[in-house]
């Protein structure tokens, strides 16, 4: 299945020059949607993954169906302010200033196993605020996967030494 069908590119969204890559189409068609979500439960299973991470909010929509299929537990990453108990926060740069990202303070437990998800991999920036987060609390990040890498970009340089699946690349 050629997954790049079910990927729209939406040109100058959300503002000029950017062409965001729309992953709607591919959530909306039930056998991409398991096709990628497959891909992602195998590399879990491959990587003895024990709880899954993902950041708000398209890593939720990542994430939980692998969480689901392997029968673990899914944590949310969150802005700041929407998680309502005890967290921890990372603060990471954006193109123009800065976001927090946060994480319950219980949510990884020492020594676990941890697959980050989301849908895309730009600069990495999210990603390694992600990273943070999971070894502050001292989880193990064992592989990270995404559904869409943009190459051009190279934030993998961010995320050396992790272990990365993307599924549909973009040169
Ligand atoms: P990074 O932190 O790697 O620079 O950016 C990745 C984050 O921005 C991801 O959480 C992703 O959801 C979002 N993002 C950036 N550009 C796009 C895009 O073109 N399409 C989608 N679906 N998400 C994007």
């Amino acid at each position: 299945m050629n997954l790049k069908e079910y990927i729209k590119i939406v040109p100058d969204w959300p503002k000029p020059g950017i062409q965001f890559k729309d992953i709607t189409p591919l959530m909306d068609n039930g056998d991409a949607f398991r096709y990628a979500t497959d891909q992602i439960v195998a590399y879990a299973r491959e990587k003895q993954a024990d709880l899954i991470v993902g950041p708000e909010a398209r890593g939720f929509i990542v994430g939980c169906p692998v969480a689901y299929s392997l029968g673990v537990g899914f944590a949310p990453v969150r802005k700041e302010g929407k998680l309502p108990r005890e967290t921890i926060k990372v603060e990471y740069g954006l193109e123009y200033g800065k976001d927090v990202l946060t994480i319950h303070k219980d949510a990884v437990k020492p020594g676990q196993r941890i697959l980050i998800t989301d849908d895309l991999l730009a600069t990495g920036g999210t990603i390694d605020a992600t990273i943070k987060l999971v070894e502050q609390l001292g989880g193990v990040v064992v592989g990270i996967a995404f559904l869409i890498e943009l190459n051009y970009l190279n934030g993998r340089k961010n995320l050396e030494g992790y272990d990365i699946l993307t599924i549909i690349p973009y040169d």
